[in-house]
């Protein structure tokens, strides 16, 4: 007797999981299909996001900073410390505490609401079934009345640099999350996310870094008034980021890896130790519907889904890195909430235009809305609020006054469009950005919202009087 769910879901990552337990928090009977197997050859949850994604880059990316701080930055504040030691092993053990306490967490909560958790490979088949083929072979059928593919992203591999994390010396992200010695050079292919946060954690490790990006513009997705001063302070900390530099090939020596590469000036190479290949992330749809299932796919392979991340399939939803929109695990976990309210009937809802973007570097880079660049594109008119952390007195206190934040906001209503934030935790103070803007806020509401003092906060606030120029704590130009 083939067994018939209210939901399920393939995958278990950010967008899965967190679609799983909201189903079950909705009374809908729900399993969810994984097949991740992890460091220690167990069974996991938690998709790239817990495994080899957000959480373990932050630890390192903690840990890391920690050292760097203690060699290079307790001197300002009058501390001397000598005889600082690394214990790389010691780091990477915590980091695999961290990632193995959150991914047997998701099993509790999976526990607590009534999930039920079909490890394997799962497969939809036409009729909105679901095949899964277990770890040992055997295979299980299960009928379903919605589904919700989940199977999140892969690292894109290219030609020029074969991937092999075993061998750990051309690596991709997971690869470089686990190096059991610090590599005296890292070459990155790609000075995106990933490239310049894992690039962090081995520069600050002692690393000697070299990034190329094949495009002339730094990050060309965030703002770039904060891009220009992100290139500035990273190369200030002895990144070396060369822009237009295309790789065409590598080769493989004693030394490590030579990188052959072509930039404006000419033909190049150079040779690294170690060498990581970041140059972006692709859906994962290997062997995720059977052709009779008439699935869908759109542009690079993203599973096609509309608005509501329903699928061609009347109850076949896909959410997360395997459909469109930025490949973040909130944005997945979002999608996976709304699709959860959906099908039981509620009004699923998700504000595209109120998605944090967050580079964990030092300082931090954080926005959301509309950059500048975008605006003059669109032919939207706008005003912009600066404030920079230098008259910051929190910042200052903390010896991390460097950076701004900029708000921009529509030039006639006022209404918040975006704001833009390189600095002192970054991460968080964008948070009150987000909430103005979900709740379609005027930069005028920020100005006049109290904000304590000293705090990082008074910075944003700071830049929102500046729109109107009348910020307190500047010369107003
Ligand atoms: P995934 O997390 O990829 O999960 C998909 C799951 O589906 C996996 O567990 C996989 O095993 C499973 N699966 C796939 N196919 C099948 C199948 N056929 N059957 C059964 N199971 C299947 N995002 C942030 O927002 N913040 C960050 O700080 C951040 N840092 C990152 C750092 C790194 C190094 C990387 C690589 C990514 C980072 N990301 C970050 C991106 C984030 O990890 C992804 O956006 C997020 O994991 C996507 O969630 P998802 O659930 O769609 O997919
Ligand atoms: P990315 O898109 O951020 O950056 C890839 C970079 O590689 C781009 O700058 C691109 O121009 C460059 N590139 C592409 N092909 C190249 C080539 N052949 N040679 C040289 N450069 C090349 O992708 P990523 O850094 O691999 O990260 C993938 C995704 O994972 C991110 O887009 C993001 O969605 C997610 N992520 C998020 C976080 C976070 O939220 N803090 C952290 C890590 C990853």
């Amino acid at each position: 007797m083939v067994k018939t769910y209210d939901v399920v879901i393939i995958g278990g990552g950010p967008a899965g999981y967190v679609a799983a337990i909201r189903c079950a928090q909705l009374g809908l009977e729900t399993a969810c299909v994984e097949k991740w197997i992890n460091f220690k050859g167990d069974p996991a949850l938690g998709g790239t996001c817990l495994n080899v994604g957000c959480i373990p880059s932050k630890a390192l990316l903690e840990s890391s900073e920690h050292y760097h701080y203690l060699k290079e930055g307790f001197g300002n504040h009058g501390i001397q410390v000598e005889g600082i030691t690394l214990d790389l092993d010691k780091m990477m053990v915590r980091k695999e505490d961290i990632v193995l306490q959150l991914t047997n967490g998701v099993s509790t909560l999976f526990k607590a609401n009534g999930v039920e958790w079909l490890q394997g490979h799962g497969k939809l088949l036409a009729g909105r079934q679901v095949e899964i083929t277990h770890q040992d072979g055997s295979v299980d059928v299960v009928n379903a009345d919605h589904v919700i593919i989940a199977t999140g992203s892969m690292p894109i591999e290219i030609g020029a640099a074969p991937v092999n994390n075993a061998e750990g010396i051309i690596v991709d992200s997971t690869g470089a999350l686990d190096f059991r010695q610090v590599p005296k050079t890292l070459g990155v292919i790609g000075a995106g996310v990933i490239g310049l946060e894992l690039g962090s954690v081995w520069n600050r490790l002692g690393a000697k870094v070299i990034m190329l990006e094949a495009v002339d513009d730094f990050l060309a997705l965030a703002d770039q008034q904060i891009a220009r001063e992100a290139l500035r302070q990273f190369k200030k900390q002895g990144l070396d980021i060369r822009l237009g530099a295309r790789v065409m090939a590598t080769e493989k020596i004693a030394e490590g890896v030579k990188v052959h590469f072509k930039d404006k000036e000419g033909e190049h190479e150079i040779v690294v130790e170690k060498l990581l290949v970041s140059v972006g992330r692709r859906p994962n749809t290997d062997n995720v519907a059977a052709p009779g299932s008439d699935l869908l796919f759109g542009e690079r392979g993203f599973i096609h889904v509309g608005d509501d991340c329903e699928t061609n399939l009347p109850g076949v939803y896909a959410i997360g890195d395997v459909v469109r929109g930025p490949m973040l695990a909130h944005k997945g976990s979002e999608e996976g909430i709304m699709v959860a309210e959906i099908i039981a009937g509620q009004h699923g809802h998700l504000n595209y235009d109120a998605i944090p973007w967050v580079i964990y570097t030092h300082p931090e880079i954080a926005w959301v809305g509309k950059t500048e660049q975008a605006l003059k594109t669109e032919g939207i008119p706008y005003k912009i609020g600066t404030f920079p952390f230098s008259a910051n007195g929190r910042a200052k206190a903390m010896d991390t006054a460097i950076g701004m934040v900029k708000i921009l906001a529509h030039a006639e209503t006022d209404t918040l469009l975006g704001c833009h934030i390189i600095g002192p935790y970054a991460s968080e103070l964008i948070q009150e950005a987000v909430l103005a803007i979900e709740f379609q806020a005027s930069s005028e509401d920020l100005a006049r919202t109290i904000h304590g003092h000293p705090t990082l906060y008074e910075a944003v606030h700071e830049a929102a009087l500046s729109v109107h120029g009348r910020s307190l704590h500047k010369i107003n130009t």
